[in-house]
C-alpha cells in the first residue's frame, strides 16, 4: 500500500472532528484513544499522510522518535503507571485498522491494558543466516 487514502485521523489533524490532544508539533500530533485499552492510552500519530511506517520520510520518522520517549514518561507520569507497552500495527493482518501510521502507548495495571500473544518459534542457524544475509542485502538497496 503505497498511496494512503484519507482516514479518520486527517479529519482530527484538521480539527474537524474532536480529539483529546496533549501534544503537538511541526510533524507529530498526539490525543488520546477514543477505546483505551487502560487509562492514559494515547495515540501518537504523524502529520505526514502514510499508511504504514516503512513509508515514512527520515524527517517524520525521526520527529516522532524525538518525541515518543518524552510522551511515555508524561502518560506514566499522569497515570501512575509503572509498564507500558508501545504499539505500532502495519497493515490489516497485523490489527491496524485506520491506515495512518501512529503509536499506541497503552499503559498496564495488572491484567488492564494490552494483552500480548507471542507463540515464538525457535530460530535454526540456517534460516538465520539466510535472514541475516538478505535483510543486510535489503538494507544496501
Ligand atoms: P490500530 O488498530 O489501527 O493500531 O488502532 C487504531 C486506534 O484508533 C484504535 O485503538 C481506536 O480506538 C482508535 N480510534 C479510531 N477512531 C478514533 C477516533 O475517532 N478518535 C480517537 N481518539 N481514536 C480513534
Amino acid at each position: 500500500m503505497s498511496d494512503h487514502q484519507p482516514t479518520i485521523f486527517d479529519k482530527i489533524l484538521s480539527g474537524e472532528i474532536p480529539s483529546w490532544k496533549v501534544y503537538e508539533d511541526d510533524h507529530v500530533f498526539a490525543f488520546l484513544d477514543i477505546g483505551p485499552l487502560s487509562d492514559g492510552h494515547t495515540l501518537v500519530i504523524s502529520k505526514e499522510r502514510k499508511a504504514q511506517l516503512h513509508q515514512l520520510s527520515d524527517e517524520s520518522a525521526a520527529a516522532i522518535g524525538r518525541v515518543l520517549p518524552r510522551l511515555c514518561r508524561a502518560v506514566l507520569r499522569a497515570t501512575g503507571a509503572t509498564a507500558y507497552n508501545v504499539l505500532q500495527n502495519n497493515g490489516a493482518e497485523a490489527h491496524q485498522a485506520v491506515h495512518h501510521v501512529h503509536f499506541h502507548i497503552i499503559p498496564k495495571f495488572g491484567s488492564e491494558g494490552l494483552g500480548v500473544g507471542w507463540p515464538a518459534k525457535r530460530l535454526a542457524d540456517s534460516t538465520a543466516r539466510e535472514l541475516q544475509e538478505k535483510i543486510k542485502k535489503a538494507l544496501e538497496g
